[in-house]
């Protein structure tokens, strides 16, 4: 099927499978595209058509029905071949050095044989329409490697935190043959503990800040790291940033005493710029990988992870499905408006509008039983 095997790092077949070529130079000229079938999909993910990727990880992101039954299909598809990559999340504020960083270390890691693929992820092209990852030409190196591809912040609208899709997104790089998977978030709103909850380890990206390391970091947000990179840690910023490792080491300690847990945070100090702290940052995720394989926790980890997304999915499809009904979106703006005047208590409303919920559950019974 494919010309080569993608499963090697460091391997990048870039044939197209005979069901995906394009149609045809006239088709090709007119811009128009085939549409793929689930099938096309699994084979092109498999060989690592980067054409199909990029259409793979749209169709992941896409809210029209049609294209999420084909989605699923897809992910029952390559099921079988996902989960064999290092998963790695990293957030930071915007200039920490996020993309420098990943950029840095994705090539050391191409150099060493790995396949990365990074999937930028950016809570603020939802929510504001602007994008604080997006504008401005990212990762070029590393998106230009044989052995790497980078997938741009997704905008659209955000299910648990982050894109539509981010996750789907993660299996689809695993199928193709990606031993590293990095998801690059900002530290806005939910998205810290969105990512948290798709990878095995997440890292955060801080800066020095005359001794006020603390200061405005979200506890929760440390309670979710599993290692912190002190990044610019070069030049004349090279000292201060070992004195935040020491004092962030021992806030550690308080917040998150060990006892018994097979891993305690870590934090080092590093240089997207110079390099320097790299190998240990890197050595960290291994040794961690290496503990929580060894004790079973990754397995346990992942298991847990993928039921709370399914949970959380449901959630999310069930609301989406309700607010999209004729008489939900009907009622709704009448009960919004009886609330905004003063007429109505806001959970005499929502329990009006659930009982809606609850009514269409019972004929939509009666209707399967009656046919
Ligand atoms: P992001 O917004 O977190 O992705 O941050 P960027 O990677 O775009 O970096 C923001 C700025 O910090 C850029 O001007 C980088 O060149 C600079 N930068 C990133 N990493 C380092 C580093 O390790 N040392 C120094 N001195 N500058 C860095």
């Amino acid at each position: 099927m494919c010309a080569s095997s993608t499963d090697q790092p460091g391997t990048t077949p870039r044939v197209l499978p005979a069901a995906v070529a394009p149609q045809g130079p006239a088709l090709r000229r007119r811009g128009v595209r085939r549409v793929l079938e689930a099938k096309d999909y699994i084979d092109g993910i498999r060989c690592c058509d980067r054409g199909i990727l990029g259409r793979a990880f749209s169709l992941m992101e896409s809210h029209v029905p049609a294209h999420r039954v084909v989605a699923s299909e897809v992910l029952n598809g390559i099921l079988s071949r996902t989960g064999n990559a290092v998963r790695l999340g990293i957030s930071g504020v915007p200039g920490a050095g996020k993309s420098t960083l990943i950029e840095a270390l994705g090539m050391k890691l191409t150099g060493k044989g790995h396949k990365v693929a990074v999937l930028a992820v950016d809570p603020s092209s939802a929510i504001s329409g602007g994008s604080i990852l997006g504008d401005k030409t990212r990762m070029e190196k590393l998106a230009l490697h044989e052995s790497a591809m980078v997938r741009p912040s997704a905008a659209g609208r955000l299910l648990g935190g982050v894109a539509r899709g981010t996750r789907e997104s993660v299996l689809v790089c695993e199928a193709a043959g990606y031993d590293v998977v990095i998801v690059e978030t900002v530290g806005v709103g939910q998205s810290e503990s969105a990512v948290a909850s798709m990878v095995d380890f997440f890292l955060l990206l801080m800066l020095t800040g005359g001794g006020d390391e603390l200061q405005g970091i979200k506890r929760g947000v440390l309670e979710l790291a599993d290692g912190i990179a002190i990044n610019k840690a070069d030049g004349e910023n090279a000292r201060r940033a070992q004195v935040a490792c020491t004092e962030l080491r021992s806030a550690l300690r308080l917040l998150r005493p060990s006892d018994g847990a097979h891993w305690a945070p870590k934090v080092l100090p590093c240089s997207a710029v110079t390099g320097v702290g790299l190998d240990d940052l890197w050595q960290m995720v291994r040794d961690y990988e290496a503990v929580m394989k060894e004790t079973g926790r990754r397995s346990e980890k992942r298991r847990l992870q993928a039921a709370q997304w399914m949970t959380q999915a449901t959630e999310a499809l069930v609301l989406e499905r309700f607010f999209a009904q004729d008489a939900v979106r009907q009622e709704r703006e009448a009960l919004r408006h009886a609330v905004e005047e003063g007429q109505m208590a806001p959970l005499a409303a929502a329990e009006r509008l659930a009982a809606l919920a609850q009514h269409s559950t019972s004929s939509e019974k009666k209707g399967t039983r009656e046919s």
